[in-house]
């Protein structure tokens, strides 16, 4: 089974991992150092996608040291257990708030299971990983040689556990779902503001701190280098974000949330979307509108 792979620098490659049966939406980063490190895992459905790519990059199985997560959503973090299995010498990063999930994953699965609706079929499940394979990823900074240092920058909101990697050399951010969703194949970029925890004020904070780095390089989890400068697809998702905050707060003044029309309403494009893609971004919007909703049921606005 052959991949699609692009190469975004000398030192990173993206693997298309095939993310929830949809072509440009889930991305493994591949970095290259004197070590090879990868970043996001997809599901445990992903796997079998990124070890085929490791294979067409020429990297040998265990000659992958270092597995970073963004965050611990079965969509980033899901694999990992599977991957691990194929990969002897690798240690997996995350946020030591949520590692737990990865050694004990009964909980986190009922909770993706409430969160993502209709989609949950096509999540997978999740093979726990020991332990002793999880570092902290919070205080990470990764020297892979040849110049490249991997730093985790702290970015709360869609997650509180949520991580973005910096290479501050090439100027280079891998931003997991911290900013939403760019696929830049599909030319479709929305918030993703899922339940239970989704933060709005973590969130804006996020943004605020993202804006002060110079970053040359966006590398949104999905998917692929932002067809936008960084500054401009900071600023769009931004934007984005507030027009599902007041879609949500405007529905939740009826007496029934009327999901499907401001699914409707947030579209990112008018044209008709392959099925599987359609299912994707509408599941996605409807659990950003629950996610949003909930965030301001707890926080209730002074009137
Ligand atoms: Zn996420």
């Amino acid at each position: 089974m052959a991949v699609p792979i692009t190469h975004i620098a000398d030192h990173i490659a993206m693997i298309d991992n095939g993310l929830l049966q949809t072509d440009g939406f889930g991305a493994t980063y591949v970095v290259r150092g004197d070590q090879v490190a990868i970043i996001e895992t997809g599901t445990s459905l992903s796997a079998a996608a990124i070890l085929s790519g490791l294979d067409q990059l020429g990297i040998a199985r265990d000659a992958v040291a270092h597995i970073l997560l963004t965050h611990i959503h079965m969509d980033h973090a899901g694999g990992a257990g599977v991957l691990l299995q194929a990969l002897p010498n690798a240690t997996v990063y995350i946020h030591s708030m949520t590692a737990p999930h990865l050694v004990e994953p009964s909980r986190l699965l009922k909770s993706v299971e409430r969160a993502v609706g209709e989609m949950w079929p096509i999540y997978g499940s999740i093979v726990p990983i020991a332990a002793e394979r999880i570092q902290p990823a919070e205080t990470l900074r990764l020297d892979l040689g040849h110049q490249i240092v991997l730093e985790a920058i702290a970015t709360p909101g869609h997650s509180p556990d949520h991580l973005a990697f910096w290479d501050a050399h090439s100027r280079t951010l891998w931003a997991g779902d911290a900013i939403g969703i760019m696929m830049s194949t599909h030319q479709l970029a929305f918030a993703v503001t899922p339940p239970p925890v989704f933060d709005l004020p973590a969130q804006l904070a996020t943004f605020e701190r993202l804006g002060h780095l110079p970053i040359e390089t966006l590398l949104p989890s999905h998917f692929g280098r932002t067809l936008n400068p960084p500054a401009t697809a900071l600023d769009e998702m931004y934007t984005r974000l507030t027009v599902l905050c007041d879609a949500t707060l405007a529905g939740m003044q009826q007496t029934e949330l009327p999901l499907a029309q401001i699914v409707e309403q947030l579209m990112p494009t008018s044209r008709p979307l392959h099925p599987a893609l359609d299912l994707v971004v509408r599941g996605t919007l409807a659990m950003s509108v629950r996610g949003m909703k909930l965030y301001f049921e707890r926080h209730p606005r002074p009137v």
